[in-house]
């Protein structure tokens, strides 16, 4: 089935219940099931008129708005492939998405293209340019003319892919992982099922749309569920506080950068209950996208009486893990168990015993099967052979198995080089190639040091070119030209040399070792 039809079909039970209330400033604008889905329509005529095909992507880099949505399931249901598209991401990077993908259409706002020069790829065919950029994506002026009489005919199903979504890359390139259909119905499927979702929840949307949680987690949960959407443009811990306690929420997704934040602002609220918000309608705090400390889990539950339900998956997988609807099975530090339809084996990944499972409870690579496993990365072939072991996955995530808990999962480290800041994944290739283009750089080793805001924080160690001379801010400024801000380093040392080992490897162990001591 087509993913745009299996969401729309909801959408023609709920006809005149709120599908999205769509939150910026003090501006509010409702949208029913009926006027999302002819939206939908709408935007796929547009389509369709432009020429793009079953097969063609597109990609769509537009702030938080609804129309992105509008766009996203209206590229779905004529079987295009659709490209989401951090906001932030700098020219380089878009030419780059673009390129590789072959897009023929890329839709984003005036705004954003103003900050090109002239390094539009060939292949971009078509540019729609929204007439300005946030004040018109909530008016009605600014919406297409409604042709609900076109045709949905949903030409790509199952297998065929519905998104690629660009993912930081381990040797520098991102790489886009080429999602089906069939694995975003199973995983929405599979969710569904596991936190209890039904038309009376509400859920306070404040998750980024362009990335897999907020996209595939949660909106996809929230629209199948025949719920409502409580969208804000960009999360504040004050205002989503708020909202919880006076719009009916009973539903709320974050990273635990997201729920740091909420802490503080609890802490903040003054000492009395009276001062606290409403919890009453509350069911669900869900979790994701990095881990959670134990800190936070309890402190969250002492203060609020909640316990964070936390789940695990990846872009590549959905949803791979969660924790149990009845709170006494959500337990600090663990991602539960696997959701229904999807398999885990803990397998060894170094040494002779490569690709063996260890015991039960051993630490081991998280391997995953299931209907939720993506098809592989956009024209990659190298690199989707080196991730699949006879149809398993091979996360790159560190992980056990407790034989005494009915084999609940935990998570203990990654096996890949990633740093997760704020919820999105950064390899440090990538910004170690950014990097080192500048002049002045000899080389560069990126590592990422514990922060208590974002988790783990980007920090870049340098060493400079004989008789060259340049500083932090300026080596900062030239990635913040490059790179999408949550990639560029928050801080550089500079080093005569950096740590290497007997082979020339670069030991990165030692120098998150001395870049530690040097913060304290
Ligand atoms: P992304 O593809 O951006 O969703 O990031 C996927 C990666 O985030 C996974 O491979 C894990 O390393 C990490 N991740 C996701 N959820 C969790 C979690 N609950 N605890 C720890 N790490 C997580």
């Amino acid at each position: 089935m087509n993913l745009a039809q299996f969401i729309l079909e909801t959408a023609t039970q709920y006809e005149n219940k709120p599908a999205i209330i769509f939150e910026r400033f003090t501006e509010q604008k409702v949208w029913t099931y009926r006027e999302f889905s002819l939206q939908v329509q709408s935007y796929a005529a547009k389509l369709d008129r432009m020429g793009i095909k079953k097969g063609d992507r597109v990609a769509v880099q537009l702030p938080k708005c609804v129309e992105f949505l509008f766009w996203h399931f209206a590229i779905l249901s004529i079987g295009a492939i659709a490209l989401p598209l951090n906001p932030d991401y700098r020219p380089e990077e878009i030419d780059y998405f673009l390129t590789d993908s072959g897009s023929s259409l890329y839709i984003t706002t005036k705004a954003i293209l103003a900050k090109f020069p002239n390094t539009l790829p060939n292949t971009v065919q078509n540019t729609i340019a929204h007439l300005s950029e946030l004040k018109i994506l909530i008016q009605e002026e600014t919406i297409l003319d409604l042709a609900p009489d076109f045709p949905l005919t949903y030409p790509a199903s199952g297998d065929d892919i519905a998104m690629i979504c660009y993912t930081s890359g381990t040797t520098g390139r991102s790489k886009g992982a080429a999602i089906s259909h069939r694995n975003l119905i199973a995983n929405t499927k599979a969710l569904h099922q596991a936190w209890g979702w039904s038309d009376r929840d509400v859920l306070l949307h404040v998750l980024p749309l362009f990335h897999v949680h907020g996209l595939n987690v949660a909106t996809l949960g929230g629209l199948h569920a025949g719920a409502t959407m409580v969208m804000f443009e960009k999360f504040e811990p004050q205002k989503a506080w708020e909202a919880i306690a006076t719009k009916g929420c009973t539903i709320f997704m974050g990273v635990p950068t997201i729920y740091q934040r909420l802490i503080n602002t609890w802490s903040s609220l003054g000492s009395n209950l009276e001062h606290k918000p409403d919890l009453s309608k509350m069911r669900l705090f869900i979790s994701g996208s990095a881990p959670l400390s134990d800190q936070q889990f309890h402190r969250f539950e002492q203060m609020t009486g909640f316990r964070i339900l936390e789940r695990y998956g990846m872009t590549e997988t959905g949803m791979n893990a969660s924790n149990l609807i009845d709170p006494e099975h959500r337990k600090a530090k663990s991602v539960g168990f696997p959701l229904s339809g999807v398999e885990i084996r803990i397998v060894n990944y170094q040494g002779d015993r490569d690709g063996v499972d260890v015991k039960r409870s051993e630490v081991g690579e998280v391997w995953i099967r299931g209907e939720n496993v993506f098809q592989g990365y956009w024209q990659m072939p190298d690199k989707t052979a080196e991730a699949f072991v006879d149809g398993w996955f091979r996360t790159g995530d560190l992980g056990y198995q407790d034989a005494n808990d009915n084999g609940r999962l935990y998570l203990v480290g990654r096996a890949k080089e990633l740093i997760i800041t704020g919820g999105f994944n950064v390899y440090p290739k990538e910004i170690e190639n950014v990097l080192e283009c500048h002049e002045a750089v000899k080389e560069s080793a990126v590592i990422g040091l514990p922060d208590e805001d974002f988790g783990e924080k980007v920090i870049a160690a340098i060493a400079l070119k004989d008789g060259d001379n340049v500083n932090a801010e300026a080596i900062i400024a030239h990635c913040k030209e490059r790179l999408v801000s949550y990639k560029c380093p928050k801080q550089i040392f500079f080093v005569k040399e950096l740590p290497r080992n007997a082979m020339g490897k670069i030991q990165k162990n030692i120098l998150t070792q001395e870049l530690r001591q040097q913060q304290i």
